[in-house]
């Protein structure tokens, strides 16, 4: 597949064009119009290295190296692209990702929550607040869309929701902690055009992760939930947290063994809660020695 990128709001780059190639899963681009050497070698450095990086799943024919970035080539990648152009060659950054709490009800009373301070102060925004927000994201230059909670699909406005936001301007996920993940919801959050979904899973262990999400059960709908997703061709990621106790390379390890059908994606993620600030100078330098934390994606 083939498609040209164009940057009309970016006035100092209007007349580059970019021909991004993606034959089957090897990406390539060739630049047209005007441009500068720097330019040049920016734009010859990025698609060298996402060609390199490779593709971990494929989505509607183009490469998603990772759940965060948009699928290459695509329409919401040109929008990224032009953002990234934007913060290297003109210095003016952009927003590219927003996280929104949609809900401050869960079925869970996990140690670490953070959306338990919020429900004693936070008024939630409604269905048409949400629709609103959303298109004010994208006009900032945001091309990746993520809901979270509490648990977002208690939300039984979740699909109105996500199919008000093209998928040519954002890719839109989830985080969940699966126990409404049935066969049937997943169906319908793909006809709504949800990208992807995050699972949280705190432990391979499924005593453990039940206890830490204080609900029995919880490991078991984890398992459903990423099965109903994958059935249902959405893109899954597992979700989980660095402590001191549960060391980066058990839960690395643990995870590997956790879902064996997939792809494996390195990202540098860390996800930092409340009860472990106090100890993160102790984490950083592990993490920094490990290299990268990993983060698994697995595709349909
Ligand atoms: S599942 Fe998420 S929102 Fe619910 S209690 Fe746990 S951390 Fe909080």
């Amino acid at each position: 597949m083939e498609l040209e990128y164009r940057f009309p709001e970016l006035p100092e780059w209007k007349d580059l064009r970019i021909i991004v190639n993606n034959d089957n899963g090897r990406l390539s681009a060739l630049i047209r119009g005007k441009y500068s050497l720097r330019a040049y070698l920016l734009i010859k450095t990025y698609f060298i290295f996402y060609d390199k990086i490779g593709s971990l799943a494929t989505y509607q024919g183009a490469n998603v190296p990772s759940l965060y970035l948009t699928p290459m080539p695509s329409k919401a990648h040109n929008r990224m692209f032009s953002a990234f152009l934007s913060l290297i060659l003109l210095k003016r950054p952009l927003p590219m990702a927003a996280t929104i709490g949609i809900t401050t009800q869960c079925q869970c009373t996990c140690l670490h929550c953070s959306a338990k301070d919020c429900s004693k102060k936070q008024s939630i925004l409604s269905t048409e607040e949400l629709k609103e927000v959303s298109p004010q994201c994208i006009e900032l230059g945001i091309t990746n869309i993520t809901f979270t909670g509490g648990e977002p699909l208690l939300r039984l406005d979740l699909e109105e929701i996500i199919s008000s936001i093209s998928p040519d301007q954002a890719i839109v996920l989830i985080f969940t902690n699966a126990l409404e993940l049935t066969a049937q919801r997943t169906k319908l959050l793909k006809k709504a055009e949800l990208f992807g979904v995050h699972i949280s899973l705190d432990s391979a262990d499924p005593s453990e992760h039940d206890y830490l999400r204080g609900v029995n059960g919880s490991f078991n709908s984890v398992q459903k939930g990423v099965q109903n997703a994958l059935e249902a061709g959405l893109l899954v990621g597992i979700s989980t947290y660095v402590t001191i106790e549960k060391r980066l390379t058990i839960v690395f390890y643990q995870l590997l063994t956790f879902v064996s059908n997939g792809v494996f994606m390195k990202f540098p993620f860390l996800m930092v809660f409340k009860l472990e600030i106090g100890k993160m100078n102790k984490v950083l330098p592990l993490i920094k020695r490990q290299g990268r934390y990993y983060y698994r994606t697995v595709k349909k």
